[in-house]
């Protein structure tokens, strides 16, 4: 078991509705030893990339991405949910489907942060169905860049999104992946990785 499957069993909080809630730790309160080891980690597991750039979605991805950010010694922009309607002009869009609010939010990158010489790293706090990892993506390729992997914190893998970007051939890497839970003992079983 890793450190961050063991933090989770310690302070991870099953809910109802297929949500696991980390905030005392990774999303709302932050431990930032825990998210400098996880930086390391990420260091090591995309060693052989070259990447000059993260990106990660507002808001509880920034957070982590400054962190990891400093193990690869390059700048993080953030898809910045936008309410205004954003047809064209001088930023990127994407469509995402909210998981946790059951509402659909336009994101937006600027065009000056984010271009065809980029190699992105793309890092988000969880992954359960994708849609917030696919609108990232299809932001990445407007602009012309390259995805050279994917690190995600926790990923659900009960539910779609992991299979999906998997087998669209993106080097995905998740620190812990959450195979079940149970709402009513608070259990949560971890896939094996090597
Ligand atoms: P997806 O777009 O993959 O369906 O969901 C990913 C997004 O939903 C993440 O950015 C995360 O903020 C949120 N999310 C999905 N599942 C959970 C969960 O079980 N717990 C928490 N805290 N956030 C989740």
């Amino acid at each position: 078991m890793n450190f961050l499957e063991e933090r989770i069993l310690k302070d991870g909080i099953v809910k109802e509705g297929n949500v696991l809630k980390v905030d005392s730790f990774l999303n709302h309160q932050m431990d930032i030893d825990l998210i400098n080891e996880m930086g390391r980690e990420w260091k090591r597991r995309f060693a052989d990339k070259n990447i000059n750039k993260i990106l990660t979605i507002e808001a509880s991805g920034i957070g982590i991405a400054c962190i990891v950010a400093q193990h690869f010694g390059v700048p993080v922009v953030f898809a910045k949910k936008s309410k205004s309607i954003n047809i064209a002009g001088d930023v990127y869009v994407a469509e995402v489907e909210s998981f946790t609010h059951k509402n659909t939010n336009q994101v937006i990158v600027s065009k000056s942060f984010l271009n065809e010489e980029d190699h992105v790293l793309l890092i988000d706090d969880f992954l359960a169905n994708g849609c917030a990892l696919q609108g990232l993506i299809s932001i990445v390729h407007e602009a012309g860049a390259t995805v050279e992997g994917i690190g995600i914190a926790v990923e659900k893998g009960f539910q779609t999104g992991g299979k999906i970007i998997r087998n669209l051939g993106y080097d995905l890497e998740s620190l812990a992946i959450v195979d079940g839970m149970n709402a009513e003992t608070g259990e949560v079983y971890f896939r094996k990785q090597d």
